[in-house]
Order: C-alpha cells, then structure tokens, then sequence
C-alpha cells in the first residue's frame, strides 16, 4: 500500500455544549474545532479532506435564515488558523490543491471549497444529489447544516461520485467495515461510507508516512473518548443524523474497531484529543 504523509489542520471552531459530543457530558460551552486532513500522494500531488470554516462562511451567513447557522453555533476563525495561511506555510498556494474529498456537506466542512479553482471534488452521490435537492429552499437548507452558497458555482462540473470508483475490500482487522471505494486507483486512499449523519458521509481510510493505518470518520462521532466507551451524541444532537439508527449502528462499528484495534488512528473532525493523539504519535 503508498503511505501517504497526513497533516491535521485546525481550520476554525465552533462554541457549543460539550454534552452534546457524549452523553454524560457536562452543560458547558467548549470548542469544537473543525479539523481536516491535508495529505501528500506521491503522484496525485496535495489533497484534502474537507476544508474546515473559511470567510465564506461568515458571508453565506449574513442574512436570514442562514444567519440561524452561526447563531447557534458561533464560528471563530483566527487569522493564523485559515486554511489557506497554513497552505502558504507548507509553500502551497490554493491552486497547488488538485482534489478535495468532501465528507459530506454540512457548512463546517465545505466552507473552503470555492478556494480552490483547480480542484476536482470527490462526494458520495448520495449526498451531492441530497444536497442539490436543497437549492432554493433555503430554510430547508439551513435547518439541516447546509449553505449553497458555500459551493463554487461550477461545483457541479466538478464532483465525482466516489461510489463510481472500483470497490476495495478493506483489511479484515476493520470489520465490520468491510468494503469502500478506491479513490485513486491504486489502493492508496479508501473511500468509506460511513452512513447516517448525512445521506452519503466519506471517511477515509489509509496508511499514513510513518506506516500507520489512520480512518478519517468526520462526523460518525465527534469524540474519541466517548466512542471508546460506548457512549453516544446526546440525543438532542442526533436529531441532526439524517438516518438515526443506521448513525448508531456505524458508531457502534467504530467503536468495536476503537476498542479492539489500537493501532489505527480514528480522527474525528471535530476531537482534539483524537488529532492530538495522533500528532504525538506521529
Ligand atoms: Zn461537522
């Protein structure tokens, strides 16, 4: 398998309830950061998994009623955590971005994308097609995380369906996630689906620079602590899962692997103490 170098980048976060991350959490607002992965094939060049917040965000949210968005969950971006900042500092400019894996579509991880004119972008169809299904009906749209005006206005053009790429069995250590999409071609970058927070969310799978296998679940849990005890979202922010049982029952995958597997990096979008973890271990 190519072993592909992995940063985690911290792009911007979020204030919200610290219970709603894991049950018998405590009823204080902290940070969730929103995270994402830039990664360096040795052929394909510099990729990303999602983009975290960017200005375009606080521009998508200034009228009603997608003002709703940042009103209920307060979005800070400092300067020295912008997406393309940090890209400047591995000496990349945004054109030097050939391919953005998308997640999914909720406004915290797609914010960046109109960043980067020479990108292809890569989604579960499911998710692409649920999303433009969204266009135009704004409330609708917002009350489920999503911001069209996040999306370049080629964004269309652009996408592929990662479920049209040749299926790849996974190695049987990460049952029972057993199958996803070979994103590049040559085994490098495994797409998975990882279903019920939105209709098509894409973790990744791969082996990273130092030999470590490494699943990138974006928002199937947002800690890893809690997965590895079993505990769930609080049920307020289930309500935002787009299929709530088949949610539970991918948590519930992860955290078998979690538990049984303590090699594999899983990082959460949204976990520092996953991403930290995983930048001590590297
Ligand atoms: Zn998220």
């Amino acid at each position: 398998m190519t072993t592909l170098a992995l940063h985690v980048l911290r792009v911007g976060a979020c204030r919200h309830l610290e219970c709603m991350a894991a049950r018998g959490g405590r009823w204080r607002r902290v940070d969730f950061p929103a995270l994402c992965g830039l990664i360096r094939h040795p052929q394909h060049g510099w990729i990303l998994y999602d983009t975290g917040y960017a200005d375009h965000f606080f521009s998508a949210t200034e009228k009603w009623p997608e003002r709703l968005y940042r009103t209920a969950l307060p979005v800070d971006l400092p300067a020295n955590e912008a997406l393309l900042t940090q890209l400047a500092s591995f000496g990349l400019t945004p054109a030097d971005i050939r391919l953005v894996i998308v997640s999914h579509y909720h406004g915290d991880h797609i914010a960046g994308l109109r960043d980067f004119p020479n990108a292809r972008f890569i989604a579960l169809a499911a998710d692409t097609e649920h999303f433009g299904s969204r266009l135009g009906k704004r409330w609708r749209a917002t009350l489920g995380g999503h911001l069209p005006g996040l999306l370049p206005p080629d964004y269309f053009a652009r996408v592929r369906a990662a479920d049209n790429c040749p299926k790849r069995d996974l190695p049987r250590w990460l049952a029972p996630l057993t199958q996803g999409f070979d994103l590049l071609g040559d085994g490098s970058l495994i797409g998975v689906p990882l279903v019920g927070h939105s209709h098509g969310q894409l973790g990744l799978f791969l082996e990273d620079a130092g030999g470590r296998p490494a699943i990138l679940v974006a928002d199937a849990c947002w800690s890893l602590p809690a997965l590895r005890e079993g505990r769930l979202p609080a049920i307020p922010a289930m309500f935002i899962s787009a299929e709530r049982r088949r949610y539970v029952a991918t948590f519930e995958s992860l955290a078998d692997i979690a538990r049984r597997e303590q090699a594999v990096a899983l990082l959460p979008s949204h976990c520092p103490v996953a991403w930290q973890e995983y930048r001590d271990a590297s």
